[in-house]
């Protein structure tokens, strides 16, 4: 086969590429609420280009997509016009008035036409319209903002945005068209809802009980834990100069007023909520929630995650099962990426490094290769691609 190329690897680690469960390529540049919107949607839209070319230079070849962008950021990739992910698009995720998918200081209908990952919608009828128009839309899975999310103190993680009743609406009208529904759930309230409603996948989930852990088992519905992110999200509260709510740490009598106790405190429930799902048999996903590209590097988060989800107490193995045949697993995909397989897209990194060695050398500098359905993205191994 004269067209073959042979790339000499030796001494370093072949590995499936990067699924990252949840992301949101809106080409946003801004931390609040106010200006993702207000920021031109054209600019974002180009933005959103070198957000997905950043992810897969990171060996991050397939995500799942909460942003306007993504059905058409998989049309550009898909015809080779730009560099990105294997994209499964959720467009837009369902938020109520008020929630953590608006934004409350702008009018409605400036948020309808510009938010750049939010629709808004009330109540089960509202709801079911908004399933079938983030559908319309391309979505392959839908996104509700099942709790609030800390973006200022009328929307706290530990309160429920939607009722039961809305969220089994969700479900059955995403059924309808064989398309999963991931649920952000942040207090256990909302997560035992979601799984009462029958969601594919808990978003955050950092406050899981007992009861939902063993229904997640039994029906085997994912965590998407996004421990990176929500450590961030802490550490950048109004509190501590930055621009959020007040930190949030479920379970905690009292959250300590310095940065440094307030997140230690946060990591260590975040690890104690995550290994208790993990023990009991929970498919676990990597979740990057990188949102706006200066706060939170596209592709750098993902493989920030990876790392953080050894921290948190997953062995190497188990954070790159996540990382990669979970993900695809969380995302549908699986019979075409996850693992490499005769059969399945050439979605793969080479490591300077052994991850099951040091999870450390997953990072941009110790990436040699990366090939996205056997397309070369980056090359420093033969200096060719
Ligand atoms: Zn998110």
């Amino acid at each position: 086969m004269p067209d073959v190329r042979v790339v000499d690897a030796t001494g370093a680690t072949v590995m499936p590429g990067i699924v990252d469960a949840h992301c949101h390529l809106g080409g946003n540049s801004y931390p609040e609420e106010t200006n993702w919107v207000l920021e031109p949607d054209r600019f974002q839209a180009i933005a959103s280009a070198a957000q997905a070319a950043a992810s897969v230079g990171h060996g991050v070849t397939s995500v799942r997509d909460i942003s306007v962008n993504g059905p058409h950021l998989r049309r550009a990739i898909g015809e080779g016009l730009i560099e990105g992910p294997r994209i499964v698009p959720c467009w837009r995720g369902l938020s109520r008035t008020g929630g953590h998918g608006d934004a409350p200081g702008l009018p409605r209908e400036m948020v309808r036409t510009s938010h750049p990952w939010g629709i808004i919608a009330d109540g089960p009828d509202e709801v079911r319209w908004a399933v079938r128009e983030v559908v319309k839309n391309g979505a392959r899975c839908v996104k509700v903002w099942a709790s609030g999310g800390g973006l200022h103190e009328n929307e706290p993680e530990d309160l429920q945005h939607y009722s039961l009743e809305e969220l089994r609406v969700i479900v059955e009208e995403a059924s309808y068209v064989r398309v999963p529904v991931a649920a952000h759930c942040e207090s256990a309230e909302t997560a035992r809802a979601a799984v009462e409603a029958g969601v594919w996948s808990i978003e955050h989930g950092e406050d899981l009980d007992e009861e939902t852990i063993v229904r997640m088992a039994a029906r085997g519905i994912s965590l998407v834990p996004t421990l990176t992110l929500l450590v961030q999200w802490a550490s950048w509260s109004k509190e501590f100069g930055g621009y959020y709510a007040r930190p949030y740490v479920p379970g905690a009598e009292q959250i300590p007023g310095d940065r440094d106790a307030a997140v230690s405190l946060l990591r260590a429930r975040l690890a104690e909520n995550l290994m208790r799902a993990k023990e009991a048999g929970i498919r676990i996903g990597v979740g990057s929630d990188a949102y706006c590209t200066g706060l939170t590097p596209y592709g750098e988060q993902t493989l920030r995650e990876v790392r953080a989800l050894v921290a948190a107490g997953l062995t190497e193995m188990e954070a790159i099962v996540a990382a990669t045949r979970s993900g695809a697993e969380i995302l549908r995909i699986e019979g075409e990426t996850g693992t490499l397989e005769t059969g399945k897209s050439a979605d793969l990194i080479v490591l300077r490094r052994n991850p099951l060695e040091d999870i450390g050398s997953l990072d941009g500098t110790e990436m040699l290769l990366v090939l996205r359905q056997g397309c070369v993205v980056k090359d420093v191994l033969t200096g060719a691609g």
